[in-house]
């Protein structure tokens, strides 16, 4: 009995625990997003104002003329959301922190989409090479729209300061943006299929890096191991091979940096460095 009461404390005290672990974050995650609202813009730092005025500018003048109005009901998570009507909608060429495996930067994640969309009007707009080909509908195998997400800035805290000169500019691309800012890695479901924007996702990931913002904070490059075609960069052990069981049959490992890996558009193993 005794055993089981202090078990049951165990899990309670870990429930606590994991909680306000939680809460922390989300407390974190709300000044951060107070201070940038009260800039009116969402722009955070020099970096990405800069990013702002490249080519790589996720504000554009007008929408794709493809683009259709729907509303936003409720944001899950920074790449997940639901329309009114209830279809679910994921956006395209991102992958953000898990909310559910409490990631870190998951929260921030939401919030940026979350700021944008929910309740509000938004525009999406559909790919066909990466996306619908398994039934036409620009869905995937869960019965979700996969779609780039347009927002009205005008909408959206006022004018921004750093267009003014240019009033013009002001549909934000979601996909783009979340991105820049650090929150997101670029991401294509198989190497056939990769949104037509592919390259300037992977653009926008390698400035977040190098500047630092969102998860990229405290990244600092290490040695990865990689086979010639894999999709996934593994630990790497000190013989420059890897210890991971997805490689226990692979021939051909080469070691790269992590950041090369980034760049490349790999991801971290799950089994290794998840
Ligand atoms: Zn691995």
């Amino acid at each position: 009995m005794g055993i089981c009461l202090s078990r049951a404390e165990d899990a309670v005290n870990d429930f606590i625990d994991s909680q306000s672990r939680f809460y922390k974050e989300s407390k974190q995650a709300k000044e951060h997003l107070e201070k940038k609202n009260s800039a009116g813009a969402p722009v955070e730092n020099p970096h990405i104002s800069a990013v702002f005025k490249s080519e790589l500018s996720p504000i554009y003048p007008s929408l794709p003329k493809a683009a259709k109005r729907f509303h936003c009901h409720h944001v899950y998570d920074g790449d997940t959301l639901t329309l009114d009507g209830g279809d679910r909608v994921r956006l395209l060429g991102i992958d953000t922190p898990e909310l559910k495996e409490k990631q870190p930067f998951a929260l921030e994640a939401k919030e940026y989409t979350k700021r944008y969309c929910h309740g509000k009007d938004i525009w999406l707009s559909f790919d066909e090479n990466a996306a619908g080909e398994e039934n036409g509908d620009n869905k995937d195998h869960y019965g979700r729209l996969l779609a780039f997400i347009w927002v009205s800035l005008e909408n959206n805290g006022g004018k921004q300061k750093q267009n003014s000169k240019n009033s013009s500019y002001q549909w934000l691309c979601i996909n783009e943006g979340i991105i820049a800012s650090g929150l997101a890695c670029a991401y294509s479901p198989t190497k056939t299929k990769k949104v037509h924007n592919y390259d300037k996702l992977m653009g926008l990931q390698k400035l977040a890096r190098v500047h630092k913002l969102g998860m990229w904070k405290n990244f600092k490059d290490y040695d990865t191991v990689v086979t010639p075609n894999g999709s996934a960069f593994h630990k790497c052990n000190k013989n420059n091979g890897s210890d991971c069981k997805h490689l226990a049959r692979s021939k051909n490992l080469s070691a790269i940096k992590a950041s090369v890996a980034y760049d490349r558009g790999l991801h971290p193993c799950r089994n290794c460095l998840g």
